[in-house]
């Protein structure tokens, strides 16, 4: 007889379709990575979902990034965010699990601890991934492959050509540790959302601006000159902030002595950062690090060459497609210094210590299908996108759309027996509600 264990096992893990080999393989349990498998699955692939860490949700849990941003329109991703629990301020502690059973709901095998390695190819077709799984290295097979990993793991092995950083001087945007402080007088809870708010008249403390505050610490030797604005979020309940501050310039996150030094030094300015709020805001005597992350916070990687490609120009003007994946995308183009403090000062006379705004634009497909390989798509942060353009529709719900346009691809190439550089988004429905 089967035990009690192994009947669980059976009914929530994976059923391991094997070198059998699955419609469709998603490598990546990021936002970007839950919404294709979810899609994936939802039009009847058989689906399964690779995710290196131990937890689902990416940047949103292992890097305690909060808020969840949705700013694309999409019924989709509204109702994945919302089942999940990532809507607005992420709940770290459970989003995982609930990312974990919705995807299971809808069909999908989902397995932890599985590190993709690389590609299966033949010829210049991905067939499937290779894992380093906790038993080996295993190989998995799929008709389709879509690349969730957010730095592009597979696409890079796989021989797709790609970008990373902004031109010029080819510097990304910093990396960050995200965390959270708890111990204040939550009657009196800080918040400041942006450097446009820091200098404005919601954030003022003893007659000091925020900004005017962190600049002088910054003079003062107590704070490292990148930190420039200190963000504090609101968290699940009121006796917490999430605070978006520490920065990390000049390092590349998908480079692991990189990553090595960004851990570090991000962690260091964390304690730093509490000091300073726990002297200047009123209540926060007594304010302490709740929680630290798993992981630095990467903001950008590697952009892949697509077929199409979502430009500066695109997000600037509002560029409707006809093959649009996510659509009415609206985050400000949020270019995080790569080169010193704050938004990205000094590369550009318009931009003026804020982000700069864009009119509602799309993503189509085109920029989630790699030019030159078959049986492979990108999705969330390393799509075909400009440096600039990255800036804007890296956010987590645009991500999350990204990848449920890539699932709803995957499906209909797997359906109809064609690759995937031959579906037509338009016949993805991808907005019904
Ligand atoms: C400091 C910071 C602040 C941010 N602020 C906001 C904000 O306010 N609002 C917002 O919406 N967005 C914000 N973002 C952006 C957002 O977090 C990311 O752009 C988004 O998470 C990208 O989603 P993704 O699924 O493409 O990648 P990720 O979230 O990076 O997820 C990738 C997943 O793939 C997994 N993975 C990686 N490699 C492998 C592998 N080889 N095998 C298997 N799995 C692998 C990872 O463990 C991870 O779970 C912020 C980002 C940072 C770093």
């Amino acid at each position: 007889m089967k035990s009690a264990f192994a009947a669980l096992i059976a009914s929530t893990c994976f059923a391991m379709a094997g070198t059998a080999g699955y419609d469709v393989i998603v490598a990546g349990g990021g936002p970007a990575g839950i919404g294709a498998g979810y899609m994936a699955a939802k039009r009847g692939a058989r689906t399964l979902v690779l995710e290196k860490s131990g937890r689902l949700g990416g940047m949103a849990v292992s890097a305690l990034v909060s808020p969840f941003s949705v700013c694309t329109d999409s019924p989709a991703v509204r109702h994945v965010a919302g089942r999940i629990g990532l809507a607005n301020s992420v709940d770290f502690h459970m989003a995982d699990v609930r990312a974990f059973d919705l995807l299971r709901e809808a069909g999908a095998d989902v397995m932890l601890h599985a590190d993709v390695i690389g590609p299966v190819m033949d010829g210049d077709r991905v067939t499937g991934v290779k894992v380093n799984c906790a038993e080996g290295v295993r190989e998995f097979h799929a008709k389709v492959v879509i690349d969730a990993t957010g730095n592009g793991i597979v696409a890079a092995a796989a021989g797709v050509p790609y970008e990373e950083g902004r031109a010029g001087d080819g510097l990304v945007q910093p990396m960050s540790i995200m965390f959270t402080v708890c111990g204040f007088d939550p009657g009196k809870r800080f918040l400041c959302f942006s450097e446009e708010d820091a200098r404005s008249k919601r954030c003022i403390v003893a007659g000091k601006t925020w900004e005017r505050i962190v600049c002088d610490e910054i003079a003062a030797g107590r704070l490292p000159p990148e930190v420039g604005v200190i963000r504090l979020y609101p968290g699940t309940t009121k006796d917490l902030v999430v605070v978006n501050a520490t920065q990390v310039n000049g390092l590349f996150g998908s480079r692991s002595a990189d990553l090595t030094k960004a851990e570090i030094a991000a962690r260091k300015q964390a304690s730093r950062i509490v000091d300073v709020m726990r002297r200047h805001l009123p209540g926060h005597e007594n304010a302490r690090i709740a929680d630290m992350p798993a992981v630095v916070g990467v903001r950008e990687t590697r952009r892949f060459e697509g077929v199409d490609r979502l430009t500066t120009e695109d997000v600037l003007s509002g560029r409707r497609r006809d093959d649009a994946v996510a659509r009415r995308c609206s985050f400000v183009m949020d270019i995080h210094n790569p080169s010193g403090a704050g938004q990205a000062h000094g590369r550009d006379k318009s931009v003026t210590g804020g982000a700069r705004k864009v009119k509602p634009y799309d993503i189509p497909y085109g920029a989630l299908v790699p030019r030159k390989i078959d049986g492979l798509l990108f999705c969330g942060r390393c799509i075909s996108a400009s440096h600039e353009a990255l800036a804007s529709c890296r956010v987590m719900g645009n991500a999350m759309a990204t990848g449920i346009g890539a699932g709803a691809a995957a499906a209909e190439a797997v359906k109809k027996g064609i690759d995937v550089r031959s579906v037509d988004a338009r016949s993805l429905h991808l907005f019904d509600k």
